[in-house]
């Protein structure tokens, strides 16, 4: 029991010191990011200009690694609410389609008024969001992603299913595992934060898939009731 306490402290600890660096290496990215473009703007040299493009990419890249870091170390932290899982599904949805539509991919979202689960709201999207992402990621030049949700006696259950790519039981049994990509530009750090989101949320996640035709995710939160 004493262990324990110990190393819940040390984790509190770990996490808080986690947090800051990323704060504050964040800044100075933001500040160089900001120059690059000054620099980028100013300069009439394409070949210039295209090494600045790189180069903000690449911090870009860096922010979203810090970004998703920031969630593993201390996920738990926030405030929590009661979500309905319908605004907090048309949000993701406002949010995605247009980028959606710039794959040729249509998202729909389909889901009942009367859903409720704990979480803040914030990490719940971005759990989601990192799925749909993928998804999205996955689609040959024509496809659909469908989130669906429902009620499965105590529980809220979300599908996201795609017509994508789909992946090899060796690739399924790799998710979630920090670094695991198969995207020239991927951070293979997504899946690991929306894992650890469901964790603390109480809920459980899971993926089925068959190559060259799809993906389904399904992840299920307890039920919140509403008095
Ligand atoms: P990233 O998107 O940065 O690669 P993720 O953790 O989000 O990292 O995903 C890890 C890998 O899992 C992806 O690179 C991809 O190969 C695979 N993957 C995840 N979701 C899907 C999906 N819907 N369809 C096909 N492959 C997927
Ligand atoms: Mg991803």
């Amino acid at each position: 029991f004493n262990n324990e306490l110990q190393r819940s402290e040390k984790m509190e600890i770990i996490s808080q010191l986690a947090a800051s660096v990323a704060h504050e290496v964040r800044n100075p990215l933001q500040v160089t990011r900001g120059f690059l473009q000054l620099i980028g703007h100013r300069s009439a040299d394409q070949k210039d200009k295209n090494y600045m493009l790189l180069a903000i990419d690449e911090l870009d890249r860096a922010s979203s690694i810090i970004t998703d870091f920031l969630t593993f170390a201390k996920p738990q932290v926030e405030m929590t609410t009661i979500l309905n899982i319908a605004e907090e599904l048309g949000q993701i949805e406002a949010i995605l389609s247009p980028l959606a539509t710039i794959q040729g991919g249509e998202l729909r979202v389909e889901s009942n008024f009367e859903l409720y689960v704990r979480g803040n709201s914030s990490k719940f999207k971005q759990a989601i969001i990192n799925i749909v992402k993928n998804s999205i990621e996955a689609l040959p030049t024509k496809g659909s992603i469908d989130i669906i949700a429902y009620q499965e006696d105590s529980t809220v259950i979300i599908r996201i299913s795609d017509n994508g790519v789909g992946m090899e039981e060796s690739e399924l049994e790799r998710l979630g595992e920090p670094y695991f990509s198969n995207k020239s530009k991927g951070t293979g750090l997504g899946l690991m934060v929306t894992f650890r989101i469901i964790e603390v949320m109480n809920g459980r996640i899971y993926f089925n898939s068959i190559k060259g035709v799809g993906t389904e995710a399904f992840v299920s939160l307890p039920i919140a009731e509403i008095q």
